[in-house]
């Protein structure tokens, strides 16, 4: 007799998507928690600008926790929005340049509230 649900995605039980291994015979560790990923609408980032040393004019955003937002990531997409370099310090977002203005329309495109 054949078998009604033989070779369709029916037949065969759960598998691991790390392991190949039914679910059932998996002894993979448990996922790694994903990235930070907070409301943006629950946070305020805070963007001034800062002189540096020889004069240079940054734009810093700082008020963002690290363990709400992916600060690496948002970086990231920040420099790649303005077309600029910029750096961590610490729980704060440098961006070379004075980009005050667009720095803030960005994070509020992207959700942020942000407060000069
Ligand atoms: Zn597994």
């Amino acid at each position: 007799m054949t078998r009604l649900f033989s070779g369709t995605p029916w037949d065969r039980p759960p598998t691991c998507d790390r392991c190949a291994k039914p679910v059932a015979d998996c002894n993979c560790p448990p996922p790694t928690p994903p990235k930070p990923s907070g409301d943006p609408s629950k946070q305020t980032a805070r963007v001034r600008r800062e002189k540096r040393q020889k004069g240079k004019l940054v734009t810093v955003v700082s008020g963002l926790s690290g363990s709400q937002t992916d600060l690496p990531q948002l970086l990231t997409q920040l420099k790649s929005s303005l077309g600029t370099g910029g750096t961590m310090d610490d729980e704060s977002l440098v961006i070379q340049g004075d980009q005050v203005e667009r720095v803030s329309a960005a994070l509020a495109k992207l959700g942020y509230k942000v407060k000069g």
